[in-house]
């Protein structure tokens, strides 16, 4: 009988990446493969990079110089993802030991590469990685090979709905990764959502660079606020459906009208808007119309008055003032948005800024980091405090270490990046409940179960 051969996956990154993780794990299932945790069982070590910014670059690059340097006789290491895609040989040079180099865009070949790189092994006394790094932005659409392009984590799914991304934003490198936008044909996009839904997901959670800008290169108007309508329609039994990132500008009011008449439709929306001062965001080459800002804001307020909105900014970007700051500080002071997250300018070579003059010293970026943060944990704690007393509906997400305090998460709060909600007692994971709120921190809030919740096992 022929030995099925392991694999070890290890994902860096974003829920983007976990997507495509998924989908290479499902092609690689089919092939006949078998996957393992342990890494010395592996005949094959995978690590799906992330390539974003500085520091995530040099995760990866830890994470696979570690397997590199364990890595036994029998086993290749091969590097997918976005770093794989952005440094290309570049890779297999900082990496010595890497024997392939598969970039995000052709995730989709990837029991094919691997089938080559161990066969370029055999018999080589010092085989050369192998690369396969096409630039053609093809990676969604008609040639997925029927994988399915989401990733569940416990009731919960994320649902890529495009890949790549048109905007021009001076600091970003994703175009450059992943090429411009694809997006998925909605026949797919609905097909697995309905799928999902059957298999007992509660929250669906739709992703993509921008989501907003969905379908445009399909030629469809509105685009995700019918894509909205269509999910809900064929998979009515999901309980949450959760819209993460919105591009300023591109907010439509028939998207703000979908998100207000559906119950299914989480009040939650993740809009990154990178800066407040109109200044800054044309030097990012991003949308500087903060009246734009001002008045969806609220519209959609008012539409729907419990909104919680997310948004990000980084601080530091090149030429960016004290005064520049200052605006900021006091946009986000009036905004009082329900979550922030602030990052500090991270420096990208092939980006349009890497060749702006003036950038700003690193403890001065840090330090404006600080000051924003701490103004926004401030505005979340009463935000968070305004909510004891009330009644909320939380999706269980598994429990602490000790097992008697239980962990979920309302719907002003995304997987991974936003707060929790902490319960006594131990409930099953999926299960969703209506708790009453004892208390609140700066992130998470304290909850009572309303009822008698299941007791899990
Ligand atoms: S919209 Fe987002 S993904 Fe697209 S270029 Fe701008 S920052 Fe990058």
């Amino acid at each position: 009988m022929t030995k099925r051969l392991t694999y070890h996956l290890l994902t860096l990154g974003c829920a983007k990446n976990d997507v495509d993780s998924s989908s290479m794990a499902q092609l690689l299932d089919e092939a006949g493969y078998h996957s393992t945790e342990k890494t010395n069982q592996a005949d094959v070590l995978i690590v799906n990079t992330c390539g974003f910014i500085g520091p995530a670059r040099e995760e990866s690059l830890r994470y696979l110089r570690e397997l590199a340097a364990r890595k036994r006789k029998h086993q290749v290491l091969i590097a997918a993802g976005c770093l794989s895609q952005l440094w290309g040989p570049r890779l297999a040079d900082a990496v010595p030991g890497l024997d392939g180099v598969i970039g995000t865009r052709r995730w989709m070949d990837i029991v094919e590469f691997i089938e080559r790189v161990r066969a370029s092994r055999k018999g080589a006394p010092h085989p050369s990685p192998l690369y396969h790094l096409p630039t053609e932005a093809d990676t969604v659409g008609e040639d997925e090979r029927g994988a399915q392009r989401v990733a569940v984590q416990g009731a919960s799914a994320y649902l890529k709905i495009s890949d790549g991304c048109r905007r021009p934003c001076a600091f970003c490198t994703i175009p450059i990764i992943k090429g411009t936008l694809k997006s998925r044909p909605p026949e797919l996009v609905l097909a697995e959502a309905q799928r999902l839904a059957e298999q007992g997901v509660r929250e669906l959670i739709l992703i993509a660079q921008d989501l907003t800008d969905y379908g445009s290169d399909l030629g469809l108007r509105d685009g995700l606020a019918q894509l909205v309508t269509d999910i809900i329609r064929v998979a009515p039994s999901l309980d949450w459906l959760r819209l993460m990132y919105a591009y300023p500008g591109a907010v439509s009011d028939r998207l703000i009208e979908v998100m207000a008449t559906n119950d299914k439709v989480v009040k939650y929306l993740d809009i990154p808007l990178q800066h407040a001062h109109p200044a800054t965001l044309r030097r990012m080459r991003r949308p500087s119309n903060m009246e734009w800002v001002y008045r969806t804001f609220e519209k959609m307020r008012t539409a729907m008055p419990e909104l919680a909105i997310r948004t990000t900014f980084i601080v530091g970007f090149p030429g960016e003032t004290d005064a520049e700051f200052e605006a900021l500080l006091r946009f986000v002071e009036e905004m009082q948005f329900d979550r922030v997250g602030v990052f500090t300018y991270s420096f990208e070579a092939q980006t349009a800024s890497g060749h702006m003059p003036h950038q700003v010293p690193r403890e001065v970026a840090e330090a404006r980091r600080n000051a924003l943060m701490e103004l926004q944990q401030r505005i979340s704690l009463r935000k968070n405090q305004a909510f004891i007393g009330k009644t909320l509906t939380a999706l269980i997400e598994g429990t602490d270490a000790s097992g008697n305090i239980s962990i979920g998460r309302t719907y002003r709060d995304a997987p991974e990046v936003d707060g929790l909600v902490l319960l006594r007692g131990c409930i099953p994971i999926g299960e969703m409940l209506p708790v009453r709120v004892t208390g609140a921190m700066e992130y998470d809030l304290i909850a009572e179960p309303l009822g008698a919740p299941a007791i899990a096992a």
